[in-house]
This record gives C-alpha cells, sequence and structure tokens, in this order.
C-alpha cells in the first residue's frame, strides 16, 4: 500500500465448463464430479485430483442412514468441505466424528484408510439444506505411504479476511491470504479459499506464478474480464503463468479457489487409490483384499 498501483500479469483462463449432470455417491451425496484425475487437463490442475460437489439440495426427515459404507483410500487426501448439513464419518485408524456448517474435515489417506461417510443421526432425523465438496488433494510421491490421520477443522478455527473496499470475505482453509494462513497442514504449496463475493464488486485476487488456479461456482455469476461468466456447478482453470485473476460478481457469489504448486509426478489411479504407477495400484489392491488397510472398529455398533 504504498500509493503505486501495480500491475500484476494475468493468469489466462484455458477452460470454463459447466459440470455433468449428477450422480449419486452412496444413498446419500447427489454430486456433479467437477473434475476427476483421469482424461484431458490432469496436469493443468496438478496437484488437485478431484472436486465432487453436492450442489444445494434438501432431504427430508428419515431415521434411515444415507451414506456410503466402509471403502478404503491410498495415495492421496480427501478435503469435506460442509456448506450445510451434517456428515457423520468414522474410520480405520479409530476416529470419526462429525463435519457441520463450515467445517473442514482434512483426510490424509496416505498409505491407507478405510473409512464411511454419512449424513449425520441428527441431521437424518430433522432433514433440510444440504450443500458440501469433497476435493481430492494428490500427495507428493514421497508421502504417499504417511501414516493415515486427519485434521478435523472446525468453523471457528477458519481465519476470515476482509476483502478490499467491502467486496466480502474469503474464509482461509489452507495455505495463505492476503497475509493470514489457514489452519490445514498440506504436504505440498497450495491455497484452498472459501470465497464469498458481494454483487457488483470486482476483485483481483493474486495467486503465485507456477501455481495452478481453479475456481469452483457454488452460487451467483462471476464475470472474469470479458472472457467467460461462470455459473453455479461451473470449473474454471487458469495457466500456471501470471500472479492474478480479476473476477466481477454479478448476485451474491460463493465460489471455491484452488491453487497450488503442480506435483511433476505421473498420476495412476483407480477408483479410490491413485499412485504413480500401475504396480502400485496392483500392491494397494493386493494390501486391501489381504486386511492390510485395517477395519472401522465395532461398525456393528451403529443405528
Ligand atoms: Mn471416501
Amino acid at each position: 500500500m504504498n500509493g503505486t498501483a501495480t500491475v500484476l500479469a494475468r493468469k489466462s483462463l484455458l477452460s470454463s465448463r459447466r459440470a455433468p449432470g449428477r450422480h449419486w455417491v452412496g444413498d446419500g451425496f447427489p454430486v456433479h464430479s467437477l473434475f476427476g484425475y483421469s482424461g484431458a487437463g490432469v496436469a493443468e490442475r496438478s496437484p488437485f485430483l478431484l472436486l465432487d460437489y453436492a450442489a444445494p439440495t434438501t432431504f427430508g426427515p428419515t431415521t434411515q442412514r444415507r451414506g456410503v459404507g466402509s471403502h478404503p483410500h491410498r495415495g492421496f487426501e480427501t478435503v469435506t468441505i460442509v456448506f450445510d448439513g451434517e456428515v457423520e464419518h468414522r474410520d480405520s485408524t479409530g476416529a470419526g466424528g462429525v463435519i457441520g456448517p463450515g467445517d473442514v474435515q482434512w483426510m490424509t489417506a496416505g498409505a491407507g484408510i478405510i473409512h464411511e461417510e454419512f449424513h449425520s443421526a441428527d441431521y437424518a432425523k430433522r432433514g433440510g439444506a444440504f450443500e458440501m465438496m469433497q476435493l481430492w488433494v494428490n500427495l507428493p510421491a514421497r508421502h504417499k505411504m504417511t501414516p493415515a490421520h486427519y485434521q478435523a477443522i472446525t468453523d471457528a478455527e477458519i481465519p476470515r479476511v476482509a476483502l478490499p473496499q467491502g467486496a466480502g470475505q474469503a474464509r482461509v482453509i489452507a495455505g495463505e491470504f492476503m497475509g493470514t494462513r489457514g489452519p490445514a497442514h498440506t504436504f505440498s504449496p497450495m491455497n484452498v479459499l472459501d470465497l464469498q463475493i458481494n454483487d457488483g464488486h470486482r476483485v483481483e485476487i493474486e495467486q503465485p506464478e507456477g501455481w495452478s488456479t481453479l475456481l469452483a461456482i457454488r452460487a451467483g455469476t462471476a464475470r472474469i474480464g470479458d472472457e467467460a461468466e461462470l455459473h453455479p456447478t461451473d470449473l474454471a482453470t487458469f495457466s500456471t503463468q501470471g500472479r492474478s485473476i480479476a473476477i466481477e460478481a454479478q448476485g451474491e457469489l460463493e465460489l471455491l479457489l484452488m491453487a497450488g504448486q503442480p506435483i511433476d509426478e505421473p498420476v495412476v489411479g483407480y477408483g479410490p487409490f491413485v499412485m504413480n504407477s500401475r504396480q502400485q495400484i496392483e500392491q494397494a489392491i493386493i494390501d486391501f483384499n489381504s486386511g492390510r488397510f485395517g477395519g472401522i472398529p465395532s461398525s456393528q455398533s451403529s443405528q
């Protein structure tokens, strides 16, 4: 703030696209898959592997258990961001808990975990609004076999940064924004921001040169220069070159910004396993089938 206007080189918009239709993950999560770890553009999105978005929906009250039963992961992290509703989880490390509105569960599957993800019993009983995202973040090869663990990050632990001129706010989940650091520990450098930009405001968001940058829209319309207009469930991918993006909000805009230093290593995935080679995938399947991922304690006791 020295009075000198700095003009940062813009990152260019590589692509913007509408999400495909919803599909169900288990019987609890109707999601749009905004991107995945196969097909075109994997390198442009690194270190991010996958983003499933359960756009706002309403569930009626039930005593049924809705969600997805025990399943494994290896080689990456799952980041569950809940905006509305509640997700209850349990895993083979013996841990478990409830992820409520504003909370984030940053789970490092690493060498292997088995977990289950359901609507919480309380939320299922009362029903109501539901909205969440699950982001998969790759691990560098040297960390893929790190012991499984997770960070339960509550809404209160996520700092909020006001955007200049009353333009809105950013919740800093991981990395740094305007000098404020987020609580998530990550294995490679990245920023994950939950952004809210007020109607009619235009903001310039800086992200490092050389980093991938993605936007996923939740609500409102985002104008990116004269290049594109993004709507809810759209995904925008920007170039690693450049140091800023300019976003203009039409309507109250809510979006997730993901930016990270690309991991320049092969991505070989098969369902819930993402490794660096086919041989490591085969080993993951052997390890899972022979019970080396462990199990969820007392999984019979739940209602
Ligand atoms: Mn899972």
